[in-house]
């Protein structure tokens, strides 16, 4: 099971990524912050995770 994770993406700006299994980090590769979720903060997401993440589902 895959959880989001709302954070900056490379420019700066709030995002909404994936997390791996392990929720350790994102499919993208961007460090997972311990900060406070800011939930709704945004609706773009990712999309390097966006495709990783179609590629894991795909995958089986
Ligand atoms: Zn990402």
């Amino acid at each position: 099971m895959h959880e989001m994770w709302c954070g900056a993406d490379t420019s700066g700006e709030p995002v909404w990524h994936v997390l791996t299994t392990d929720r350790t980090t994102t499919l993208c590769g961007v460090e997972k912050e311990d900060e406070p979720r800011r939930r709704d903060a945004t609706d773009r997401h990712c999309f390097p995770c966006m495709e990783s993440f179609q590629e894991v589902v795909e995958a089986g």
